[in-house]
């Protein structure tokens, strides 16, 4: 039988039935996937040391013949050891290895082998402990050269992936060059197969070197491939042009009551040069939060009413959305623009008046939950939309609100509000098809939040320090977080954990303060009232989910108790402590843990020294990937190599290489290279 790429891994010898299901686990089932399967890194055992030369601790790779060796029995701890001496011609070296009494099957005395790992002395006994080994003759795969490490699961040991490889080493040359000629001209790169072939037998660090070069390039250019095809279609709708009334902006910051920073001003100015365009806006407007994004897409929104237009504005959540509309409304009915609300939970009466009202023009900002897209909901005429907490929109989410527009023809402008920061690295990779402004200061006046991360034993003190702050009328969040998040019914163990707080505190701490509690599994209704209570002072202490993460403004509030801090990623403690210092008096955080490991007090260390949540952000990114910082529906991405996405030079060359590329070319004259792109396509579209 021929070896082809899409022979079946099942029909290679050595492979077999046993080793088919183990390599679906890794997603192998084809020769082509097995080639595919990359190590994920490399041991270099290619420097053999001579034995004189490898007694000082370390790391070694040696050479020579077996003396002797033999297993015996280590009464105390009940081990079989296998104990060897392996000599030279410069010396003897004693090795041993632990519970695996079969190696003297294997190695016999008088063999010549090679061995590599870790050489201790203990007590003057010099030793080279549970080294890696080979027999030198057959060809080698393992030592006396870089070898491949690779992901291992049961029974599949990169061991034997290297034997199984090495059976395959003749097929590779049938992978097809995908990438343009000039691409690999320009950028001097080594070919696909060639790639291939050096990823899992390296020749030389060098060549190893390019191999990943490669392999590093090729990700992020499709990625930025597909991004940018994304940009170029999004660039060739239409929108509505609207033109920027200055007076009325002027107007429109002198009775604010405050001045706007010069963040706020740089994105509102931002913004509108976008709005005056005939091609629709697709910008994403970051600021921590309290740094007033709110009043800036007011004002984008004026202008558009001005010019005659309607604006949507889609929050993530009813309480949000009521939020918004308390705002929007208080800013904008000054001008005579009406504002709307309609969620779930408007009557149906009510509800139907306000779709007519849209769909005549009545109504000129509509602000909703994003369900609303769903509703039979029709504009007069559309031309902006402002959507708060999601970075990104979907095409089918674009392709909905277009159809609902009623302005023939055109896509409306899109601008998304965001306090999550994202790293500066995904915003030049991964958002590549976004223009971002980013409010990167805060109104004067905030005062820092003193955070300090709690071991168990200064717990009753907070609780002392945070019934002297209720007393002088302050108030306070405690979040609790999932006791564990993998496990099967979310809410249920969220509900939990907020209630056995709530009792806790209620009954046995804070006896003479009311406390309120929040949690998913709550009613919209009753969530609503208790956030009300909260947001007017009638609660002392509210004990919630990270239901509150998002929004809520209190500016009455300033403590954030956390417990088991340990369990958020650092992004979403800084959106915490976000919801206290929003007013004037000091405000503290609290990070409860009693989880004193090492990594765990650096990490807390890090939100209490940084306050940057751009910088925190990009640790967050460090510590867990792009998928836990951004949320997997958030980025959709492929498994893309954290490492590649905070490489600043990696992005820059591969966004400028497709750039050049793309401006020349036309992606279909490509199938190859396309249909690779297929895989980063989801990124830009959410789909
Ligand atoms: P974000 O949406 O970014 O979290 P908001 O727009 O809700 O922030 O603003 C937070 C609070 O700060 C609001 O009460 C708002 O009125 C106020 N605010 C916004 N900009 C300024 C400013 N330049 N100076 C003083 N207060 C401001
Ligand atoms: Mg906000």
């Amino acid at each position: 039988m021929a070896l082809t790429l899409n022979t079946r891994v099942s029909e290679l010898q050595g492979v077999g039935s046993k080793y088919e299901e183990k390599l679906k686990k890794l997603g192998i089932v084809s020769v082509e996937d097995m080639l595919l399967y990359f190590p994920r890194r490399w041991e270099d055992f290619s420097k053999i040391t001579e034995i004189a030369s490898a007694k000082a601790p370390g790391t070694y790779c040696i050479e020579g013949n077996i003396w002797s060796i033999g297993n015996k029995r280590s009464a105390r701890r009940r081990m079989s050891i296998t104990e060897a001496i392996v000599a030279d011609k410069t010396g003897t070296m004693r090795v041993v290895w632990f519970n695996q009494p079969f190696l003297v099957k294997n190695l016999k005395q008088g063999d010549k082998v090679l061995l590599a790992g870790r050489v201790e002395n203990k007590f003057g006994v010099v030793q080279m402990i549970s080294p890696a080994y080979e027999k030198k003759g057959d060809q080698q795969k393992h030592l006396g050269k870089i070898a491949p490490v690779y992901k291992e699961t049961e029974g599949v040991s990169s061991r034997w992936l290297r034997y199984e490889m090495d059976k395959l080493v003749k097929v590779i040359y049938s992978f097809k060059e995908y990438l343009p000629a000039e691409v690999i001209k320009r950028q001097g790169l080594i070919g696909y197969a060639a790639m291939i072939r050096q990823l899992h037998f390296p020749e030389t660090t060098h060549q190893l070197e390019k191999a990943e070069e490669r392999l590093n390039f090729d990700e992020m250019f499709l990625l930025q491939l597909a991004v940018q095809e994304q940009r170029k279609e999004l660039d060739q709708n239409r929108a509505i042009a609207i033109q920027f009334n200055e007076d009325l902006s002027k107007e429109f910051t002198k009775k604010l009551g405050f001045t706007l920073t010069n963040a706020q001003k740089k994105a509102a100015w931002e913004i509108i040069k976008d709005l005056s365009k005939p091609v629709p806006m697709n910008r994403l407007l970051e600021g921590d939060v309290g740094s007033g994004k709110t009043v800036v897409s007011a004002m984008a929104a004026l202008m558009v009413a001005s010019a005659g237009f309607q604006t949507a504005f889609l929050a993530p959540t009813e309480i949000l959305a009521r939020q918004h509309y308390k705002s929007l409304k208080e800013l904008l009915e000054l001008f005579e623009v009406r504002v709307e609300i309609l969620t779930g939970k408007t009557k149906k009466s009510e509800r139907e008046e306000i779709l007519r009202q849209v769909k005549d023009g009545e109504v000129q900002v509509l602000v909703g939950t994003h369900a609303i897209l769903k509703e039979d909901l029709d504009f007069w005429n559309l031309a902006f939309v402002i959507i708060d907490e999601q970075h990104r929109f979907g095409v089918s989410q674009r392709a909905k609100l277009r159809q609902k527009s009623g302005s023939e023809g055109t896509m409306p402008h899109f601008l998304s509000m965001s306090a999550t920061p994202i790293p500066r690295t995904l915003t030049l990779s991964v958002y590549g098809d976004l223009d971002i402004s980013v409010i990167d200061e805060m109104p004067p006046g905030r005062k820092k939040v003193g955070t300090f991360v709690i071991p168990p034993e200064k717990k009753q003190d907070s609780y002392e320090f945070m019934r002297r702050e209720m007393k002088k009328g302050r108030q306070i969040f405690v979040i609790c977080p999932l006791i564990d998040p993998s496990a099967a019914g979310q809410a249920t163990m969220e509900l939990r954990s907020v209630t056995a707080e709530y009792e806790r505190l209620s009954r046995m701490i804070f006896t003479d303060f009311k406390i309120a509690m929040l949690h998913g599994k709550m009613h919209s209704s009753e969530k609503e009232r208790v956030m009300n209570d909260f947001a007017s002072g009638k609660t002392n202490i509210l004990v919630s989910t990270s239901l509150v993460e998002v929004g809520v403004d209190v500016p009455n509030a300033t403590i954030m108790i956390i417990e088991g801090a340990d369990r958020f990623g650092l992004a979403q403690l800084h959106q915490f402590r976000g919801r206290v210092g929003r007013g004037r008096y000091q405000s503290y955080c609290f990070l409860f843990t009693d989880n004193q490991s090492e990594t765990v007090q650096k990490r807390l260390d890090a939100i209490v020294k940084i306050n940057d949540g751009f910088k925190i952000a990009e640790k967050d990114l460090d510590i867990r990937g792009p998928g836990e910082v951004l949320g997997e529906r958030q980025h959709g991405l492929p498994d893309i190599n954290t490492k590649n996405l905070m490489n600043v030079e990696l992005i820059r060359r591969t966004k400028t290489e497709a750039k050049k590329f793309l401006e020349k070319n036309n992606l279909d004259d490509f199938p190859l290279l396309k249909e690779k792109i297929q895989k980063y396509s989801g990124v830009a579209n959410l789909e």
